[in-house]
C-alpha cells in the first residue's frame, strides 16, 4: 500500500519518498525546494547528496545510492536510477515480494548538458509525474529552442544590450550556462546561482570551456556575457547596475500563450527539464505497467492515459490504493 502526501509514504515496505516534511528515512529523488526536508536519515544519490547538503546543511545523515546499484531496504530492493532532471535527480525502482514498483520523481526523456539521460526500465506498478500532463504542453524540438536562444542572445548583444536569462536557481540555471558556453557566450550568473554551479563543478559537471567561462555577477555587466538570474516570480532576481537589458525566461510554460506577459520578460523559450506531454505517454509505453497512479499534474492526464489502454489513476492526496498484491 501507499499513498500520497505532497510526496508518496509506502506502508509495505514502510518508506517516505520525497515528502518534504522531516521523516525518520525519506529516498529524496532530487535537491528541488519541494522535494526535500531535514529526514533523520536520507537516501539519494551521490550528486543529490552534495546538492541535499549544500541546501539544508553539512551534517546531513545520508546513505549515498549510486545509480543502478541496488540497495537493501527492510525486504526490498531499491535501485536509483537517472531521471534526467537535474544533476543526481533520480527514479526509484522498488522490488518488494516479485513486484516492481517504478517512482520516477520529476524527470525528463532526452538529452541534457548537465543531467544524466533518463532510460527507465520495465516495471508493474508506475508513479509518475505529469506536470504538463496536457496536450497543449508539447515541447518544440531541443535544438530548435536552443537556436532561437543563442540568435536571440546575439541579436540583443549586437544591440548593445544586455541579455538577462530568468531561470531557477538549481538544474536549468546549470542547464542554460552549459548551453550558453558551449556556443562561445561566457556568462555571469547571481551569486545565489554561482553557489549550486560550484556544487556542480566540484562534481565533475564541466559548465564553461577554454573560449566562455562562467562566474559570479560582481555588480556590473561585462561586455559580451550573458546574464544569469532567478525567475521574476523571486524577489532576490534583481542584480545591481545592469544598465540596458533585454529579459529572457527559460520555462517549459512558455508554450502557454501570453507566457511572457505573465512572466513579465521579452522572451519566454520553452527548455524544460520536466517530460512533457509526448513523453510522458512515451514513459507509459517504455515501462508497460499493469498500472499507473498520476501526479504533480493537471486533471486529465489518466483519462489520456486509459483511452490509451492503460489502467490509470490520480494518485489522490488521501488515496490508499493495494499496491503488492
Ligand atoms: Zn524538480
Amino acid at each position: 500500500m501507499f499513498h500520497y502526501e505532497n510526496g508518496l509514504m509506502l506502508t509495505r515496505p514502510r518508506l517516505a519518498i520525497d515528502i518534504p516534511r522531516r521523516q525518520p528515512r525519506a529516498f529524496v529523488s532530487h535537491a528541488h525546494a519541494d522535494h526535500i526536508a531535514r529526514h533523520e536519515l536520507a537516501l539519494c544519490t551521490p550528486d543529490t547528496a552534495a546538492l541535499y547538503r549544500h541546501r539544508l546543511g553539512a551534517g546531513r545523515r545520508v546513505i549515498e545510492m549510486p545509480y543502478g546499484r541496488p540497495v537493501d531496504y527492510a525486504g526490498a530492493r531499491l535501485t536509483a536510477l537517472p531521471a534526467g532532471h537535474c544533476l543526481g535527480s533520480a527514479m526509484l525502482l522498488v522490488e518488494f515480494e516479485g513486484r516492481r514498483l517504478l517512482y520516477t520523481g520529476d524527470f525528463k526523456l532526452g538529452e541534457s548538458l548537465t543531467a544524466e539521460r533518463a532510460d527507465p526500465p520495465r516495471a508493474d506498478m508506475l508513479v509518475m509525474e505529469t506536470t504538463f500532463g496536457h496536450p497543449s504542453r508539447r515541447m518544440p524540438p531541443r535544438a530548435e529552442v536552443i537556436a532561437e536562444l543563442i540568435g536571440l542572445v546575439h541579436r540583443i548583444l549586437a544591440d548593445g544590450k544586455t541579455p538577462v536569462v530568468h531561470a531557477y536557481q538549481l538544474g536549468k540555471s546549470q542547464e542554460v550556462t552549459a548551453i550558453l558556453t558551449s556556443h562561445g557566450l561566457p556568462v555571469l550568473q547571481h551569486p545565489s546561482i554561482y553557489e549550486v554551479t560550484r556544487v556542480y563543478q566540484r562534481r565533475g559537471v564541466e559548465l564553461d570551456n577554454d573560449d566562455a567561462g562562467v562566474g559570479a555577477y560582481q555588480g556590473a555587466p561585462l561586455a559580451g556575457h550573458v546574464v544569469v538570474t532567478l525567475p521574476r516570480s523571486m524577489k532576490a532576481y534583481r542584480l545591481a547596475n545592469l544598465g540596458a537589458v533585454e529579459s529572457i525566461a527559460l520555462t517549459g510554460w512558455a508554450v502557454d500563450d501570453g507566457a511572457r506577459f505573465r512572466l513579465g520578460v521579452d522572451h519566454a523559450l520553452p527548455l524544460s527539464d520536466h517530460a512533457d506531454f509526448d513523453e510522458l505517454v512515451e514513459l507509459a509505453r517504455i515501462v508497460q505497467p499493469e498500472r499507473i497512479a498520476t501526479t504533480h499534474g493537471p486533471p486529465g492526464f489518466d483519462e489520456h492515459l486509459r483511452a490509451l489502454g492503460f489502467d490509470a489513476q490520480p494518485l489522490a492526496p488521501d488515496a490508499q490504493r493495494r499496491l503488492f498484491e
